[in-house]
């Protein structure tokens, strides 16, 4: 049996309609669908890791990545302060379990 795709996989696959704002070869940046700031964005990489638990040494140039690529997005998109954060397990907030950074941003 193979395991259902979760959301964001579906969006990377192009399966299901988002706001995207940026994608390259490593990573897509969509609006999330129930902002809890001015401006949120969701950087979520293509490398299926389920949360920041997963993360080896290995994905270093892909966190920075991840968090650049957040940080010029909310810029342009007129954020003057913003937040990044990782949600990680259920406990920590976490509700789909591919691997996505949060950027908050306030004008
Ligand atoms: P987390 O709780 O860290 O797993 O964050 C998941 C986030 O994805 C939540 O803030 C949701 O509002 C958001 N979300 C869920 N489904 C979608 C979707 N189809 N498009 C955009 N954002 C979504």
């Amino acid at each position: 049996m193979t395991a259902e795709k979760n959301v964001f996989q579906k969006i990377l696959d192009k399966e299901i309609n988002s706001t995207i704002h940026y994608e390259d070869e490593r990573c897509i940046v969509i609006s999330d669908i129930h902002p809890k700031a001015p401006i949120h964005l969701l950087v979520i990489p293509r490398k299926p890791l389920k949360s920041f638990d997963d993360v080896e040494p290995e994905d270093k140039d892909l966190l920075f990545h991840l968090m650049t690529v957040g940080r010029k997005q909310i810029k342009k998109m007129g954020a003057e302060g913003y937040k990044l954060q990782y949600n990680v397990g259920s406990k920590g907030g976490q509700e789909i379990f591919h691997l996505h950074l949060h950027v908050l941003g306030w004008n």
